[in-house]
């Protein structure tokens, strides 16, 4: 017996269609049966649903517990803004790797998991000027969404063998980063199985440039994790190849529900042509099989997609010749052939 999650499929606009049916073809590979639920999300049903279309959506990823999101044009509202309040969706998990086949500045491998806390900081408060010549603003540290990121972070260690870096300038920052690193060390000391050390964020910055190897799940308040972010795909090269994981969390700080997207958006100029890469996408159903327990099955679709890119099969973006189709046929028939006999978690 196959293993069966349900999962929400948000259906997106422009290369959406072409996505939907790449992750399709990659999921029929798979020793597990992902049951698609899917809901219409795109420009013209939000248009003629409105809000009701996002009291289905949100619905449905409640009862699931995860979801796959295809990118949406962002008109009258964005969706992706209207789903993360709905939702409640308080953390990020970006994963950043370099690349083969991406072109990037950067000589070194780096692979990162960034888990950033997606409210508070000071990012809540725009300020407020004092006088003429001054200003001031507010930086909101509180404990549970910080609980919510350090038990996911932790977790994900578990899960996966790697380390914990918990990052802030708790030296000068004494209050809001004191609190943040105390929460991110009462979670550590609950699983004593997972190696975790604190550094200095600035520090931080120049070890991942200069010794990238030495982090790899890196907890973050939100500005921070803003930066290591970009930085980090500014490093990989890889900006519109990320993947993410947005998640909510209930009362004892465990993952209620979560969100799983690409970071490019609709692309309308190659929509339909069969051009689209659908890496990124693979990537997030690769997080979502994490997520579910499928730890073996999601290793495999990131490393195999990867592997076939190192050896050159490539859509056009990358300066390949895959068209979709070709390129989703052949991770689906590599990961099918890395899993033979493998049925069960
Ligand atoms: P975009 O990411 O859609 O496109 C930028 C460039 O990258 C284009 O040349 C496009 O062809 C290319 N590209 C993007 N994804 C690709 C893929 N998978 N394969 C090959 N090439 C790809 O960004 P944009 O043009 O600024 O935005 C278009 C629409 O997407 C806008 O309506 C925007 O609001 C929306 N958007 C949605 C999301 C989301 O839903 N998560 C994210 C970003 C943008």
């Amino acid at each position: 017996m196959r293993p069966t999650y349900q999962v929400t499929e948000l259906l997106g606009d422009g290369i959406g269609a072409e996505l939907s049916r790449a992750i399709h073809e990659l999921a029929a590979a798979l020793p597990v049966d992902l049951q698609f639920r899917p809901v219409d999300i795109r420009l013209e049903n939000r248009r003629a649903k409105k809000a009701a279309i996002y009291d289905e959506a949100v619905e449905a990823v409640t009862e699931t517990r995860v979801a796959l999101k295809y990118p949406t044009t962002t008109a009258e509202e964005s969706p992706n803004q209207v789903l993360r309040r709905r939702l409640d969706l308080s953390v990020i998990h970006r994963p950043v790797y370099t690349i083969p086949g991406v072109p990037s500045n950067f000589r070194r491998e780096l692979d990162l998991d960034i888990v950033r806390i997606a409210t508070g900081g000071t990012y809540d408060d725009p300020g407020r000027m004092i006088g003429e010549d001054g200003a001031v603003s507010l930086r909101i540290v509180e404990r549970r969404p910080v609980l919510e990121a350090a038990r996911y972070a932790f977790t994900l260690a578990r899960k996966t063998g790697k380390k914990v870096t918990s990052s802030s300038k708790y030296t000068i920052q004494k209050a809001t980063d004191g609190l943040f690193e105390r929460v991110a060390t009462e979670v550590a000391r609950q699983f004593p199985e997972v190696a975790h050390s604190t550094e200095l964020f600035d520090a931080l910055l120049g070890k991942v440039i200069m010794a990238p190897e030495k982090f790899q799940i890196v907890l973050v308040l939100n500005e921070y994790g803003d930066f290591l972010s970009d930085m980090a795909c500014g490093l990989a090269g890889s900006l519109g190849i990320g993947a993410s994981a947005n998640l909510a969390f209930d009362a004892a700080a465990v993952v209620r529900v979560a969100l799983f997207d690409a970071a490019h958006g609709t692309a309308p100029d190659i929509a339909g042509q069969n051009k689209a890469n659908p890496t990124a996408i693979f990537l997030a159903l690769s997080l979502l099989l994490y997520q579910v327990g499928e730890i073996e099955v999601g290793r495999t679709v990131k490393v195999a997609t990867l592997d076939l890119l190192r050896e050159g099969v490539r859509t056009g973006d990358l300066g390949g010749k895959e068209t979709t189709e070709s390129f989703t046929a052949a991770v689906a028939a590599e990961v099918s052939r890395r899993l033979a006999g493998t049925g069960t978690k």
